[in-house]
C-alpha cells in the first residue's frame, strides 16, 4: 500500500478565502479585524514565523500588530502588554508567542488573554469551555486536525481514534474535540506504554510529541489514516514531522505531508478566528 497524502494547501486557501471575505464585511462596516501577536525572543524561526503570520493577515484584510518586546522582557512587563490588549477594544484577537525569555510564567500568563479575543486557545478558561462544550476558541493546531479529517472526509464517530501526546496546546483539546465528534478517543503519552498496544487498534492516529520519527509503520494496522502534527527541525535544517513518513505510507491508507499538512492549515484557522472574534465583539457591541 501506498498512502494518498492529504495536502492541507487546498483547505488552508479555502480557509483564508472565508476570513477574507468576513474582513472584508467587517471593513465595510467600519470595523477592520486586528490580531496582535506578543513576541518575547530572538530565535530566529520564531520571528520568521511571525512574520507569515502578518504577512497573511494582511493578505486576508486583516490588520497584525506586532508587539515585540524582546528577549529579556520581564513577566510583569508582558502581563501589563497582555491586559492593555485584552482591554483595547480595537484588538480583536491576542496571541503570547512562545518560547518566552527563561524564568517566564506561560501559565500565569495566558490566563491574561480575555478568553474573547483568545484566538489560538491558550487560556485555560477555553480549554475549560471546550471541556464542558461551551462556546469557545480551540487551539488553532488542534482545530486544523478536526478540519482537515472533515476535508478528507475521514469519519471519526463510532471508530477508534488514538492521539499521541497529551499537551494542553495540542493533544488535551483535541481529544476533546474528537469526542464531541462521537469518537472513542485514546489518549497516549510518555508514560502509556508501547505505542503499539493502542495504535493497531486505531482507525485514525494523530501524532503530536515532537519527536521525529517516532510512529512507524510498525505501529500500525493497514488502512489506518495518520495524520501528523510534529514540526521537528534536523540538523540539516530541514522540517519532519513524527511519522516516518517512508515506513508510514507503506502500511496507512493516508498520511498528512509535513510541512505542508496540518501547519498549513492552523495559520489559516488563526486568521478565521481572529475574524470570528471580531464578528462576535462587533455584535456584541451593537447589542449593548
Ligand atoms: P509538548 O508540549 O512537548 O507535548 C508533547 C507530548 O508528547 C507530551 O504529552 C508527551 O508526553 C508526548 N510524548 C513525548 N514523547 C513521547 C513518546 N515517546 N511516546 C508517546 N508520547 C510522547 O508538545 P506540543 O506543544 O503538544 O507539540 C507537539 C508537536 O506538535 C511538536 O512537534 C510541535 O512543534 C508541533 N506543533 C505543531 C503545530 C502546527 O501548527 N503544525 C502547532 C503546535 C505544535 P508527556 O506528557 O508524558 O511528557
Amino acid at each position: 500500500m501506498s498512502a494518498t497524502l492529504l495536502s492541507g494547501k487546498a483547505l488552508a486557501e479555502r480557509i483564508r478565502e472565508r476570513a477574507r471575505g468576513g474582513a472584508l464585511s467587517l471593513t465595510e462596516t467600519g470595523s477592520r479585524p486586528t490580531l496582535a501577536v506578543v513576541v518575547a525572543t530572538d530565535d530566529g524561526s520564531t520571528l520568521w514565523y511571525v512574520r507569515s503570520i502578518e504577512r497573511a493577515a494582511g493578505n486576508a484584510g486583516i490588520d497584525c500588530r506586532i508587539v515585540h518586546l524582546g528577549p529579556d522582557a520581564s513577566e510583569a512587563a508582558l502581563a501589563t502588554v497582555l491586559e492593555d490588549l485584552s482591554a483595547e477594544p480595537a484588538v480583536n484577537g491576542i496571541i503570547l508567542q512562545t518560547p518566552l525569555p527563561p524564568g517566564v510564567r506561560t501559565d500565569a500568563l495566558v490566563g491574561l488573554i480575555a478568553p474573547e479575543k483568545d484566538v489560538d486557545g491558550a487560556n485555560p478558561l477555553s480549554l475549560g469551555r471546550l471541556a464542558v462544550g461551551q462556546p469557545a476558541f480551540a487551539p488553532a493546531t488542534a482545530r486544523a486536525v478536526v478540519e482537515l479529517l472533515d476535508h478528507f472526509d475521514v469519519p471519526v464517530a463510532g471508530r477508534d481514534v488514538v492521539v499521541i501526546g497529551r499537551s494542553a496546546v495540542v493533544g488535551k483539546p483535541l481529544s476533546l474535540l474528537l469526542l464531541e465528534r462521537d469518537a472513542a478517543v485514546t489518549i497516549c503519552h510518555s508514560r502509556s506504554g508501547p505505542l503499539e498496544k493502542h495504535t493497531k487498534a486505531a482507525d485514525v492516529v494523530v501524532v503530536a510529541a515532537g519527536r521525529a520519527g517516532l510512529l512507524t509503520g510498525s505501529h500500525l494496522s493497514p488502512g489506518a489514516v495518520v495524520l501528523d502534527v510534529g514540526t521537528n527541525v534536523l540538523p540539516d535544517g530541514s522540517l519532519v514531522g513524527d511519522a516516518d513518513a517512508d515506513s508510514v505510507r507503506e502500511v496507512a491508507s493516508a498520511l498528512t505531508p509535513v510541512p505542508g499538512g496540518v501547519g498549513s492549515v492552523t495559520t489559516a484557522l488563526l486568521l478565521l478566528h481572529t475574524v470570528e472574534a471580531a464578528r462576535e465583539q462587533s455584535a456584541s457591541l451593537v447589542s449593548g
